[in-house]
């Protein structure tokens, strides 16, 4: 995929900010943080999104976030951390190589994550385990 930046980035075709590497994955920093110190995990091998990736490399990258995030709080002294992965345009994915989001949070900063809260009928949880084969 040398079309791909992130294939470019990831295998150190184009330089970028390094927060760790292995064999795997490379933890860079985002170009356009939400907050300081925001970083992105990237596989080496290009997967489009969390459907492409193996399960094994998503554990994989699972525990790689685990291990950043214990080590970026330490060294950025922030209060809190979003780790945030979207796929596919609706979810807000705008670069088609999987990556996970690491994104420092500080009291008071002005970050927005959120959604506007909804409410569970009974009608859509009925409807929704149903559909997942899920019985109480
Ligand atoms: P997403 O919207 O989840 O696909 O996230 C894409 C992220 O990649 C955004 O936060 C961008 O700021 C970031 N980004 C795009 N191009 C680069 C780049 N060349 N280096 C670092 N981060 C980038
Ligand atoms: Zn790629």
């Amino acid at each position: 995929m040398s079309d791909c930046i992130f294939c470019r980035i990831a295998n150190g075709e184009i330089p970028s900010a390094t927060l760790y590497e292995d064999e795997e994955f490379r933890v860079i920093l985002d170009l356009g943080p939400a907050s300081k110190g925001h970083a992105l995990i990237i596989p080496k091998q290009h997967y489009a999104d969390i459907y492409e990736l193996p399960e094994e490399a998503a554990g994989r990258a699972f525990i790689l976030a685990s291990k950043m995030v214990k080590k970026m709080t330490k060294a950025l002294s922030c209060d809190g951390f979003n780790v945030v992965q979207n796929n596919k345009p609706v979810a807000g994915q705008t670069v088609f190589h999987f990556h996970m989001h690491l994104i420092p949070r500080y009291e008071g900063d002005q970050v927005g994550l959120g959604w506007k809260m909804g409410k569970l009928t009974e009608e859509d949880k009925a409807e929704i385990l149903e559909k997942m084969q899920i019985t109480d």
